[in-house]
């Protein structure tokens, strides 16, 4: 029997330990995980692409553990009433080959993001950074929020979408919530605005083209961007300029998968970057100094997954929360006779009814 964590499943658990926490924790995980970089297998994902979306699939290991993220992103989705990015995913042993863990990883991928993006912001925002501007308020828009307040400090949030129902769903889902009370929230008329005078600029919008959320002149001395929705070929949000500001240090996840999906497709192949992994293990410095713009270009790499999946399992031991089990894999008594304990006679469909 395969354990099974299904959107109820991840619901909750996430109410069980509040999503604030759950994030920082989760963070942590990656963190650690980035730090061990060198013992896991990398590569760019495997993405199919159409005139409307991709479809990637995107597998690590460490050796031990085997991963592997079922992921899409449709920007025109909404419009048909389903969601831009939907995922799921598989955690395996790799001594066997079982897999052991089957998990929704929509909502979960929207943790990790946020999770990820609040880890890269605490190693390379300025630490006074209390202001927030929040460009494009969909599916990733609140779970972003409550990781830079948790684990940023950020109390002032300033939103734009150019669809004002997403902000006001935003804004109304925030400040539901109590562990908010203390964050300021206005919404602003465009992104310009929401920037002006803001520490960190978070761009998660979803236009499957070279979009320009962010321009030189909204960028100021000290800012930190955290850039999430640009993450495909021909899909972007920062002007090329952004990257070439004076000083300015970019840093990605797996720089191979960056070149081809991150912001800085845009640049020539010898463009600087430094992986988060170098800035984690305190080998760069991400910040040299308070005046410096640094910018995190996220495209979202399968470590990030991996940590998800692990973590997710270990929480659902660790709260007693059993994760629903289903038989995705025969259990034989003769693990050669699969057509016997499977399609055969009734005796051996008896036994591994009863085994399971
Ligand atoms: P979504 O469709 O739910 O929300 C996107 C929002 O962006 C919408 O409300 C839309 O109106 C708004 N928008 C579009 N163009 C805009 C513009 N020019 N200015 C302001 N707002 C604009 O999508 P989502 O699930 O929130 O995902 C957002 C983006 O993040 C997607 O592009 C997705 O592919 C990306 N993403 C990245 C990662 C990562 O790890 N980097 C992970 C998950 C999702």
């Amino acid at each position: 029997m395969v354990d099974y964590i299904g959107v109820s499943d991840v619901a909750r658990l996430i109410q069980s330990v509040g999503a604030g926490t759950f994030i920082e924790r989760l963070a942590a995980e990656i963190e650690l995980d980035y730090r061990r970089w060198s013992e896991f297998e990398k590569s760019a994902r495997l993405a199919s692409h159409s005139d409307v979306g991709v479809i990637e699939l995107m597998p690590t290991s460490d050796g031990r553990l085997y991963s592997f993220k079922y992921v899409n992103g449709h920007p025109k989705n909404t419009a048909a009433g389903l969601l831009t990015v939907t995922a799921f995913g598989v955690l395996a042993d790799v001594a066997t080959g079982y897999p052991l863990l089957l998990s929704e990883l929509t909502v979960t991928t929207a943790l990790r993001t946020a999770a990820m993006s609040a880890l890269a912001a605490k190693w390379m925002a300025r630490k006074d950074s209390r202001v927030m501007a929040l460009i494009g308020n969909g599916a990733q828009s609140e779970f972003q929020a409550i990781a830079f307040h948790r684990m940023l400090g950020i109390r002032e949030l300033r939103l734009f979408d150019v669809d004002p129902l997403a902000s006001a769903k935003l804004e109304r889902n925030l400040r539901a919530m109590p562990e908010l009370s203390d964050l300021s929230i206005t919404r602003a008329s465009s992104t310009s605005e929401a920037c002006r005078g803001a520490d960190i600029l978070t761009t998660v919008t979803a236009d499957k083209r070279n979009a320009v959320i962010l321009t030189p002149p909204m960028v100021r001395p000290g800012m930190h961007l955290n850039a999430v929705g640009g993450d495909c070929p021909g899909k972007t949000e920062l002007h090329a300029d952004v990257l070439r500001m004076p000083g300015a240090r970019v840093v990605v996840e797996y720089e191979p998968q960056s070149r081809i999906e991150g912001e800085i497709q845009q640049m020539e192949a010898q463009f600087p970057v430094t992986e988060f992994a170098d800035v984690c293990s305190g080998k760069t410095p991400a910040r040299t100094s308070p005046e410096q713009i640094t910018i995190f270009d996220s495209v979202g790499f399968a470590l990030e997954d991996y940590s998800a999946l692990h973590f997710l399992h270990k929480l659902t031991k660790e709260q007693r929360h059993a994760a629903r089990q289903i038989d995705l894999v025969p259990v034989l008594e003769d693990p050669k006779d699969l057509f016997g304990g499977t399609l055969g006679g009734g005796t051996a469909r008896a036994r591994l009814r009863k085994t399971a």
